[in-house]
């Protein structure tokens, strides 16, 4: 979907001066004009980079991990097979195989992506699904030979909304991709806290397709919190294509 111009940083709506110059050079190539200003890409490259670096971060999922003992039990460090992961995957790992675990995120969910996915998808300011195009094409050219997939919204949820958020952020990144599964789930927001396994009963995602070409398949979703969503459809998918490589990637963690 082409990216319309826009004269005001989409994140904190300062004007944005464009170099003209560079889109006639430039003419027979796409050029995407900046729709942030430098201070609040900045910001968001920021935060990528603190992903980047895996010091302090799940193994399995790369969630920003807590030396603190008395922090939240979600945030402290857990060890397996000699590896630090989070309190999620420690859950998990006792369900499904590692490699159905393993995840990428490409920032932390902190303020500054919880505002932009709130306004994006809740408010319903799709422009700001802009704000991803660049970053999601760059990680396109890395799993161009993959099947990307995302996860069907409840009917209800569609109708209040009006458009599919995932979706959407893939339209505006000219990335191409479907939605191989039936929704069957009762529609309620899945948590998981504490000592409740009532969630990874409930298999919400029904694999309705049987030609999937492609060797390899990523599952696209916006936030990862509980893993929930993102475990249960690439189990859904392991179980129809158990020779396939399924993989997951979501823009925050
Ligand atoms: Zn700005
Ligand atoms: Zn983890």
């Amino acid at each position: 979907m082409s990216q319309p111009l826009t004269h005001n940083c989409l994140n904190c709506q300062e004007p944005l001066y464009h170099d003209f110059k560079l889109h006639y050079l430039w003419q027979f190539k796409k050029v995407l004009f900046p729709v942030l200003c430098l201070s609040c890409q900045q910001k968001f490259d920021c935060l990528e980079k603190i992903y980047q670096d895996k010091k302090n971060g799940c193994h399995l999922c790369g969630l920003l991990l807590s030396d603190d003992a008395t922090e939240d039990a979600l945030t402290r460090k857990y060890h397996h097979d000699g590896q630090l992961i989070c309190y999620h995957c420690k859950h998990w790992r006792t369900k499904y195989p590692i490699e159905l675990i393993r995840h990428q995120a490409i920032y932390p969910h902190n303020e500054l992506i919880q505002d932009w996915l709130s306004s994006f998808k809740d408010k319903g300011d799709i422009m700001l699904g802009y704000i991803m195009a660049e970053k999601l094409g760059k990680i396109y050219k890395q799993y161009k030979n993959y099947l990307w997939v995302v996860l069907p919204n409840s009917k209800e949820l569609l109708e209040q909304r009006q458009f599919h958020a995932t979706g959407l952020l893939l339209d505006f990144a000219d990335i191409p991709y479907t939605c191989p599964f039936n929704y069957v789930g009762d529609g309620k927001k899945q948590t998981m806290k504490e000592g409740t396994e009532r969630t990874e009963l409930i298999q919400p995602f029904e694999v309705n397709t049987e030609e999937i070409k492609e060797a390899s398949i990523l599952v696209f979703d916006d936030n990862y919190t509980t893993g929930t969503a993102i475990i249960h459809a690439k189990s859904a998918l392991a179980k129809t294509y158990p020779e396939k490589i399924i993989k997951s990637i979501t823009i925050s963690r």
